[in-house]
């Protein structure tokens, strides 16, 4: 399609056509706050790189960010210590599920990425070392990048994540008999559960992730990340952002991704927009089905990927 180009039109089709797909998956139903989410909600939103917002359906509601954090809190660690992050986690796919424990041992304890959980708690470790507080420096940040001060942590999802955290736990703890946890295990993983708990809408999460598609550049003009650190930070959402099932993503959306348990998907058309689609029915990997349909019919129509 040329430019310019609106993407109102493309996203009622994309709703219309996704109200006609029966199958829809199941909500995550490990953490009991969020299993209650009704499978058959969507919303749909693409961000320009000037902050104009387009959205459909429930585009506006707030839902469980969970592992779309990893995005942000990984692109605020590098922004802080750069390199130095990558001698304590890996940037290749795992091939095994988020919260696998078997690989670590094998590799020592540098867990094989950041968006897998023993990667993300590496970062969030990281950014809490580096800052004292991760959760509130990445809720600062998608305030400040959504331009919603309203943005908050659902302190009851936290605790529900808290209570059934045994195998984050696990995580936590072997990493860092290994050495690669700074922080006592419980303050991190309590920085992490709240991270997961932040409530935000798809046009919050569509202006949050603009920095990469702006090569870095924030939405106030300021650089958050360099050239090369934004486009490392896509390379690794395209190849390990949708849990095992990259390939399939990759394959069908051409776009950098980073889903969530709760439904929401974030991706990247670099230089030109980001989306973020929600609906909370997952398949077997924890992606949503709605939403990475949604995701494979917007790049079909639009041609808009990075391939
Ligand atoms: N809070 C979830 C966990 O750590 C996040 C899972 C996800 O969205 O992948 O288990």
């Amino acid at each position: 399609m040329s430019s310019p180009l609106t993407f109102q039109p493309v996203l009622d089709r994309i709703a219309a056509e996704i109200e006609q797909t029966p199958g829809r998956g199941r909500p995550a139903d490990y953490i009991p706050a969020l299993a209650a989410c009704d499978p058959r909600r969507f919303g749909m939103a693409v961000a320009e790189l000037d902050g104009t917002v387009y959205g459909v359906g429930d585009w506006r509601q707030p839902f469980s960010t969970q592992s779309i954090t990893k995005v942000f809190t990984l692109a605020l660690d590098l922004a802080h210590e750069a390199d130095e992050l990558w001698e304590h986690v890996g940037r290749e796919p795992s091939g095994n599920p988020f919260n696998s424990l078997v690989q670590l041992e094998y590799e020592n304890g540098i867990p094989r990425n950041p968006f897998i959980n023993a990667g993300a708690l590496v970062v969030t470790d990281r950014l809490h070392t580096q800052t004292g507080d991760a959760a509130g420096t990445l809720l600062d940040f998608l305030r400040a990048e959504s331009g919603n001060e309203h943005l908050a942590i659902n302190e009851d999802v936290a605790a529900s994540e808290s209570a059934h955290g045994d195998r984050n736990a696990a995580l936590a703890h072997f990493m860092a008999a290994y050495g690669n946890i700074g922080n006592p295990v419980p303050v991190l993983l309590d920085e992490y559960f709240r991270q997961c708990s932040v409530e935000a809408s798809c046009a919050d999460l569509a202006l949050a992730t603009g920095f990469l598609a702006r090569h870095g550049i924030r939405a106030d003009g300021s650089r958050l990340l360099t050239m090369s650190q934004a486009k490392e930070v896509n390379a690794v959402m395209l190849t390990c952002g949708t849990y095992d099932a990259a390939g399939e993503f990759a394959y069908r959306v051409g776009l950098p991704g980073k889903s969530g348990v709760g439904g929401g998907v974030i991706a990247v058309v670099p230089g030109r927009c980001t989306l973020c689609v929600w609906s909370p029915g997952l398949d077997g990997h924890g992606n949503s089905v709605a939403g990475v349909a949604a995701l494979d019919r917007f790049t079909t129509i639009t041609g808009l990927s990075v391939f």
